[in-house]
C-alpha cells in the first residue's frame, strides 16, 4: 500500500492513461480542466462534463492544440439534470466508447458562508442537488460502464470541511461529508471488484472557487491545480492497484 509520502511524490508514466475513457465533472474550469488536460496528456480520450458549453469547448480546443487524444464533450447542468438526462450520457458513452475506464467526480457548487440559522433553503438545495445528488445519480447511472472496464477508477472531490464541520460553511460541508460517505460505501460494496473507488482533498487550490471562498488571499500564494495532477493521476489510472475506499490529501498535512 502507498504511503501518504509515496503518494504526494509519484511520477506517471507518458502514456500512463493510454486508450483509458475518463470522464471528467466540471471540466470547464480549476481543478476539473487542469485534470482533463493531464488524463489527456498521458494518453486518455477525456469526456468533459459541464454546464456551459463555451468553456467547455475551450477546453477542448486545449487539448487538441496539446496533441492529445480528441475528447468528447456533454454539457450538464446538475442542479437541473433528471433521471432521463443521466440515461442519455450513459447511452452516449455507451454508443461512442462501449465502457469507461475513469470517473472523476469534480463538479460542485460553494454555496453561501453564512450561519445556519440564515441559512437560504433554496441555496442549500442548490448545492444538495449538485454536490451529493448529481454524484449519486452518475455513480448509479455510469457503473455498469465502468464495470465493463478492466480496470475501473472512480474518484471523489473531498475538502477538509468533510472531515470537521465549520462555522459558515453550511451546505458545502455537508454535502462534502455526505459524499466522503458515498464513497466509502460504494468502495465497500465494490470491494470484489476490480474497481477501485478514492476520494480526493485537494487542499487549498488556485481556483475561482478559492477565490469565491477567500476574497483576501493572494492567489499567488496558493498552489496552482497543475501541481496536483500526478496524484490525481495515480488515483484514476492502472497503477492504483490496491488502494481502494481511503481519503488521499493532495497536499502536505504537516
Ligand atoms: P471551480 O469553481 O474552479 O470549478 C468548479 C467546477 O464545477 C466548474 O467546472 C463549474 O462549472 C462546475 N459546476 C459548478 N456547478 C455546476 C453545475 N450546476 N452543473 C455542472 N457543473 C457545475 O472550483 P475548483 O476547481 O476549486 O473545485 C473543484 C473541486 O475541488 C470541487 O469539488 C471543490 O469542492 C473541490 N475543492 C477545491 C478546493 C480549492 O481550494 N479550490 C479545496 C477543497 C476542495 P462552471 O465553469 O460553469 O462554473
Amino acid at each position: 500500500m502507498l504511503t501518504q509520502n509515496e503518494f504526494l511524490h509519484y511520477t506517471p508514466s507518458p502514456n500512463l492513461l493510454g486508450n483509458r475513457i475518463i470522464v471528467i465533472t466540471g471540466a470547464s474550469s480549476g481543478i476539473g480542466r487542469s485534470a482533463a488536460l493531464s488524463c489527456a496528456r498521458h494518453g486518455a480520450t477525456v469526456v468533459l462534463l459541464g454546464r456551459s458549453l463555451p468553456k467547455l469547448e475551450t477546453v477542448y480546443d486545449e487539448i487538441e492544440q496539446q496533441g492529445s487524444p480528441q475528447p468528447a464533450i456533454f454539457p450538464i447542468n446538475f442542479e437541473s439534470a433528471v433521471d432521463e438526462d443521466y440515461q442519455q450520457l450513459k447511452n452516449v458513452l455507451e454508443e461512442e466508447f462501449g465502457r469507461i475506464d475513469g470517473l472523476l467526480i469534480n463538479a460542485s457548487e460553494l454555496g453561501k458562508l453564512t450561519p445556519l440559522g440564515q441559512y437560504p433553503l433554496s441555496d442549500w438545495q442548490k448545492v444538495m442537488q449538485v454536490n451529493i445528488n448529481a454524484p449519486f445519480m452518475l455513480c448509479r447511472t455510469l457503473l455498469p460502464l465502468l464495470k465493463i472496464a478492466p480496470s475501473g477508477r472512480i474518484l471523489f472531490t473531498s475538502s477538509s470541511v468533510a472531515e470537521k464541520g465549520k462555522a459558515y460553511w453550511g451546505a458545502y460541508a455537508a454535502s462534502k461529508a455526505a459524499l466522503r460517505n458515498l464513497a466509502e460505501t460504494l468502495a465497500d460494496e465494490l470491494e470484489e471488484s476490480t474497481i477501485k473507488v478514492n476520494s480526493i482533498n485537494p487542499g487549498p487550490t488556485r481556483t475561482a472557487m478559492r477565490a469565491s471562498a477567500y476574497p483576501a488571499e493572494n492567489p499567488l500564494t496558493v498552489t496552482p491545480a497543475e501541481d496536483l495532477m500526478n496524484r490525481y493521476l495515480f488515483l484514476l489510472g492502472p497503477d492504483n492497484k490496491n488502494c481502494n475506499r481511503l481519503h488521499w490529501h493532495a497536499q502536505s498535512t504537516e
